[in-house]
């Protein structure tokens, strides 16, 4: 057997949670939150199966959930969009990603990613036969050089994925990166792939969305998701937001992976959404608190805080604990005081020689928070 992704393991993602429950650590790895949602959401859901929504939904979304996604993004970014047709319902943003590169990624195309990039992108660009190309971010604060993003541009690049807020660094862009990314792609026939599941959860005041770029959210699929923004990680909900010939394009490749995405949990979405409408407005403050506390809690620790502009993920540079390898560090932080963390390392093309960060996941309940930060001070 020919392998199409032969570089590809088991993601970090399931190796670090297993390993987590079988050794009993607390799983700050994942990112995943341990508390429940909205009572509101789980009630509607019942209702919803209760009730009969448990047959197919239209391909592209339920309607009034579409109707309710419109809302939502005029609340937030005031852009008017078609709910007919600008908007469609994946089963998670991993899959709206996955339709996106698949549908407009042709062989031989170029894609501009950045390194460290979601674990995610690469494959799909791969299977779809495009060709990866990594504009490096540095740290401590990740922000891009778009003079080097600028370089890598040639007659076939095709997309450039971007990620703000990002996962891994938890770095926010401003406008000033969009408008650069706007002046580097507008004479060019490239569109933008733009993954942005932690839209609702920034902690500086000048975080940005292509939603709000005049002349980027014309060429630009946005992407979010309802388990960073709702705490419903395993609902995998997201939707995807594009101007018409894109979204057509991707409704060809939609219709064909999963047809429509689970019909109840978009209708208690959509009835949630038609209650609530400002349920996404305290995400912001609700995981600053969060990170606070366990930026507090590991104030005395041998680790070093980089600073954490949005998401809930907090990265620690570990090398005055360690010479080891993030793999070996996390590992042992898993036996030796039982914290599962990610190792970054894993979301790099090339990882940057002597580079010791670990990523942890703050969105989990205070006692969990404060127990960690209490062991993790120990080492
Ligand atoms: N993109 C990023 C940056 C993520 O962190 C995640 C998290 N899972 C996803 C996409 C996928 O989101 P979903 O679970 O909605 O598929
Ligand atoms: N996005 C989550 C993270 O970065 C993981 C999602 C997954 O397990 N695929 O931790």
């Amino acid at each position: 057997l020919t392998s199409k992704l032969p570089s590809v393991g088991t993601t970090i993602f399931t190796t670090m949670s297993a390993l987590a429950a079988e050794k009993g650590a607390i799983n700050l790895s994942q990112g995943f939150p341990d508390f429940k949602p909205d009572a509101r959401l789980l009630e509607a859901a019942s209702n919803a199966l209760l009730n009969g929504s448990n047959q197919y939904s239209p391909m592209t979304g339920l309607l009034d959930l579409r109707e309710a996604i419109a809302q939502l993004i005029h609340r937030h970014y005031q852009r008017t969009v078609d709910p007919l047709d600008d908007i469609t319902v994946t089963s998670g943003a991993s899959e709206a990603i996955f339709d996106a590169i698949a549908a407009l990624v042709q062989v031989g195309d170029e894609v501009i990613l950045f390194d460290p990039a979601y674990d995610l992108y690469e494959p799909a660009i791969t299977l779809a036969g495009g060709v990866c190309r990594r504009a490096v971010l540095t740290a401590p604060d990740f922000h891009p050089d778009w003079q080097a993003v600028g370089e890598l541009i040639t007659d076939k690049t095709r997309m450039v994925l971007i990620n703000t807020p990002h996962n891994p660094t938890g770095s926010c862009w401003r406008n000033e990166d969009l408008e650069s990314l706007w002046q580097i792609i507008k004479d060019h026939n490239i569109m933008v792939l733009s993954d942005e599941v932690y839209e609702f959860i920034h902690f500086i005041e000048s975080a940005v969305s292509v939603h709000k770029h005049e002349g980027l959210r014309q060429r630009s699929l946005v992407v979010s998701s309802f388990g960073k923004s709702f705490h419903l990680t395993g609902w995998k909900v997201g939707y995807v937001v594009a101007p018409k010939a894109l979204s057509t394009e991707l409704r060809k490749v939609h219709q064909y992976v999963t047809f429509c995405t689970t019909t109840p949990l978009q209708k208690a979405l959509s009835d949630y959404l038609i209650q609530a409408p400002e349920a996404c407005d305290a995400l912001a403050a609700f995981y600053r608190d969060k990170r606070d506390l366990l930026r507090n809690g590991l104030k005395d620790s041998r680790f070093t805080l980089l600073p954490c502009e949005g998401t809930y993920f907090q990265l620690l540079d570990y090398s005055a604990i360690s010479d080891e390898d993030d793999v070996t560090f996390c590992k042992r932080l898993i036996d030796e005081v039982g914290v599962a963390a990610i190792p970054i390392s894993v979301f790099y093309q090339t990882p940057p020689v002597g580079q010791r960060l670990i990523r942890l996941c703050f969105a989990k309940e205070d006692i969990t928070l404060k127990d960690a930060t209490e062991r993790l001070s120990h080492i």
